[in-house]
């Protein structure tokens, strides 16, 4: 790809406001040779005044949301692109979350700029394991386990029954669970179902990645090997 596109796409400017970067001798790199508009140079020898450029397309970052963010570019209220660096809203293509945290919801949340990749986990028939961490307004009867494997709990407005979920109690009101679907509001939906109320909803685990010691509200790009840990 052209120097210009490819630093433009990367959300650093219009391809005029790079033409004039490169103009203006902005564009190196590591060793600080300058860099021309045809110049072919690999994406992580290039630096813009004198730092390395953002990540190369094919992206996964994982976020650590707080309470009170929206999954959305365009929201009035807060949104998860607050808290990764401005130009991550600017790329193209986006950076887009794969699947999708309520705005009271806490956790792992996958951004990703690979299209195919984040189908490849969201998809029904991917069978990826989310797992989530829940505070209810109630004590557990005891029957939801069993319940929820089931695998015929019927939730509202819903045609088919949800495939069978596992759920390990912590406390009297705490408990993990893990589904491998992603429909709407599913595990406060599913408490519902129970008679429950979920209170707070922390996702701890997609596939077999997990947030480690990412605080609340960072992020960090994962390795090849972390996403191949998602399947
Ligand atoms: N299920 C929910 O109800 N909310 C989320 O944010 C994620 C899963």
């Amino acid at each position: 790809m052209r120097l210009i596109r490819l630093v433009a796409n990367l959300g650093y400017g219009s391809q005029k406001e790079v033409k004039a970067m490169i103009r203006d001798g902005r564009l190196t790199t590591a060793s600080g040779e300058v860099l021309a508009a045809d110049s072919r140079c690999d994406h992580a020898d290039i630096r813009l005044d004198g730092e390395p450029l953002d990540p190369a397309p094919g992206l996964m970052v994982m976020l650590n949301k707080p309470d009170g963010y929206t999954c959305s570019t365009s929201d009035p209220g807060r949104v998860v692109y607050e808290l990764l660096p401005p130009r991550f809203m600017h790329r193209s293509p986006l950076v887009a979350p794969v699947g999708r945290l309520d705005r009271d919801s806490t956790g792992l949340l996958l951004l990703t700029d690979d299209g195919a990749l984040s189908h490849r986990i969201t998809a029904p028939r991917a069978h990826v394991a989310k797992t989530y961490e829940v505070e209810l307004a109630r004590p557990l009867n005891g029957d939801e386990a069993i319940i929820f494997a089931s695998g015929s709990l019927m939730l509202r407005s819903e045609k088919t029954p949800l495939a069978p979920a596992k759920m390990l109690v912590l406390a009297p009101q705490r408990a993990h669970i893990t589904i491998n679907e992603g429909r709407y509001h599913q595990v406060k939906r599913m408490f519902a179902a129970v008679g429950n109320h979920v209170e707070r909803l922390r996702r701890i685990g997609i596939g077999g990645l997990g947030l480690g010691d990412l605080e609340e509200g960072n992020w960090r790009c994962l390795s090849p090997d972390e996403v191949s840990m998602i399947f």
